[in-house]
């Protein structure tokens, strides 16, 4: 464990997780996440190498971060992701390594990827009908991803999380569906409330089901719906369970319920940009410091003082509008 102060901003929260996304590309078209209108993917010069992130990601372990989500755009698409898995592995200090993941070609991975060091997984699914996934994906997949959840649970990664966007008008006819997953396997079954971002997305307000919403067609369906806290500690999302289930439902409800006091995460995107909130474009360069050779003390100094910039909340989020311009896909969710 680090003996250094740990990393805090100016409202006192550890910042003890880091959300990596390692590349913006992705093999699918998320109606909710891609841009609706043509668009190209960064040069691949501009995108981090597996030696810069690790230089990144040994100074913020020492700072005390201890838990780091690979997400992407789609991870599983950038080569020889188990390298860079491995590579943080070694890292003293870092304590859970998490991979999110849209399972497309998790099914051929999920045992190197394990080898390498994942223990968490997460696979976005918002439809289990295969014309409806097409739709809202825009590729004929879903029986790849339900091989990749089956190779997920098989392999023995836990907990395996299913992250669900539910949309007013395009998969709202599922949720039940999508709840009873956990009456038939130990996943965690996570609605994550529709968020406003990027200026050319598929967002509108009319869109947007709250999560107090999802949880009263589950429970007029299903029964009652029991809170048990939050075993795995930390984290915005509440959990819940139904009688009889041997898995659980999660609601991280950012829209509904804003968890900004709480906020423990950092995000790194692709191209080197540090992110201190999801919903603000005030980004911080990294690639270029690491580029021009940057020693670890004073990238260590740097961190300290940009997690100051970090807001204390984002107040436009009720407005229900796009809140900043970059896409979901390169930021990582
Ligand atoms: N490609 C991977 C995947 O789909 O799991 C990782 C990247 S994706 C950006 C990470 C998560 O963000 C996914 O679970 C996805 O459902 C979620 N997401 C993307 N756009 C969103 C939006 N507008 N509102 C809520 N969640 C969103
Ligand atoms: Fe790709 Fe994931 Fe975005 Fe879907 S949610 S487009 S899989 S990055």
């Amino acid at each position: 464990m680090t003996d250094k102060v740990r990393l805090t901003d100016g409202f006192h929260r550890r910042l003890n997780y880091l959300r990596l996304s390692v590349t913006d590309r992705c093999n699918l078209r998320c109606m909710y996440c891609m841009p609706q209108t043509a668009f190209s993917w960064m040069p691949a010069d501009e995108i981090l190498s597996y030696e810069e992130i690790l230089k990144v990601c040994r100074v913020l372990a020492d700072l005390g971060v201890e838990k780091v989500r690979l997400t992407g755009g789609e991870p599983l698409v950038r080569k020889d992701l188990e390298r860079l898995i491995g590579g943080m592995a070694d890292l003293p200090g870092i304590k859970e390594l998490c991979l999110t993941t849209n399972g497309v070609l998790l099914e051929r991975s999920a045992r190197s990827l394990y080898d390498a060091g994942i223990r968490h997984i997460n696979i976005s699914l918002d439809s289990l009908v295969p014309g409806k996934y097409k739709y809202i994906t825009g590729f004929d997949l879903f029986e790849q991803v339900w091989a990749g959840l089956h190779a997920a649970l098989e392999t023995g990664f836990s907990p395996v999380k299913i992250n669900c966007v539910i949309m007013k008008g395009v998969n709202d006819d599922e949720i039940v569906d999508m709840a009873s997953l956990c009456l038939r396997f130990p996943l965690e079954i996570r609605f994550i409330e529709f968020m406003p971002i990027g200026e050319d997305s598929f967002w509108d307000p009319g869109r947007l089901m709250t999560n107090d919403q999802v949880k009263k067609v589950i429970e007029q369906d299903l029964g009652t719906l029991h809170e048990v806290g939050n075993p795995g500690g930390g984290g915005p999302a509440v959990i819940y369970t139904l009688d009889g289930a041997i898995g659980k439902l999660g609601f991280i409800s950012p829209m509904s319920h804003h968890f900004c006091a709480t906020c423990n995460r950092l995000r790194l995107t692709a191209d080197g940009r540090l992110r201190l909130c999801l919903f603000s474009d005030r980004e911080v360069d990294i690639r270029s410091i690491i580029r021009k050779g940057i020693s670890l003390e004073e990238l260590e100094s740097f961190f300290r003082k940009v997690v100051l910039l970090k807001p204390r909340g984002y107040e436009h989020l009720g407005k229900l509008q796009p809140s900043c311009s970059r896409q979901m896909s390169s930021i990582g969710g």
